[in-house]
């Protein structure tokens, strides 16, 4: 667990991550973890299976203070992958009070509704957020976190228009981490429109033609 201390985990988190069986971080983890908790803009480039899910969350976890508001966003391109975030981040913040909600398309709306008021941390895909969005059950006034979770799965889904809608709802001032497989110029185009001064995490020098 001392890896993941020096990484400036605190003992409640690594508590959880050694009941889970986590022995050292992997490294995408090593490399983005650090610069995220002390609050800076992240670019990584990084597939499922990296672990930058607790790369993120770590951030997020360890930062936000609860109060029944909606200060943390996920995007993912699929409901499969949001419910999954959505379990991973219940998991790690086991010994802290966060309420997470995860909202995607092809389910009534109205459970979703009643959560959206006590949820700090909020996964979803772009349409059914918009879908909120557009019904104002959703304000993203007070979001602090913007993760953009397989940006190029969203892009190619064709979600660029909706991505962008609901980043201009949340404030300027926040923390924005974006994970992608692939660095193409669309991604370029908006991590120099979103973040500040993100600091990029490569793990692999491929780029997109
Ligand atoms: P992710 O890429 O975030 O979806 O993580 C992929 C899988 O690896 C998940 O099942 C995680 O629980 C697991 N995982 C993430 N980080 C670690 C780690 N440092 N040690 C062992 N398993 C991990």
């Amino acid at each position: 667990m001392e890896k993941f201390t020096k990484l400036g985990l605190s003992k409640e988190l690594t508590d959880v991550l050694k009941r889970a069986g986590f022995k050292s971080p992997t490294e995408i983890q090593e490399q983005a973890i650090p610069p995220a908790i002390a609050g800076k803009d992240i670019i990584g480039g990084s597939e499922t299976g990296s672990g930058k899910t607790l790369a993120f969350a770590s951030a997020i976890i360890e930062n936000l203070v609860p109060n029944k508001e909606i200060q943390a966003i996920i995007l993912t391109p699929t409901r499969e992958l949001a419910v999954q975030v959505a379990n991973s981040i219940r998991d790690f913040s086991q010994n802290k009070n966060l309420h997470v909600l995860a909202v995607y398309g092809g389910v009534r709306i109205e459970t979703q509704i009643n959560k959206i008021p006590i949820t700090d941390i909020l996964v979803g895909t772009p349409g059914r957020i918009i879908d909120h969005l557009n019904r104002r059950t959703l304000r993203l006034n007070k979001v602090k976190f913007l993760v953009l979770d397989e940006v190029d799965r969203m892009f190619d889904m064709g979600f660029s228009r909706d991505v962008e809608k609901i980043i201009n709802e949340c404030p300027k001032e926040r923390q924005t981490m974006m994970f992608s497989a692939t660095i193409s110029a669309d991604l370029d185009y908006f991590a120099k429109k979103y973040t500040k001064n993100p600091v990029r995490i490569s793990l692999k020098p491929y780029v997109d033609p």
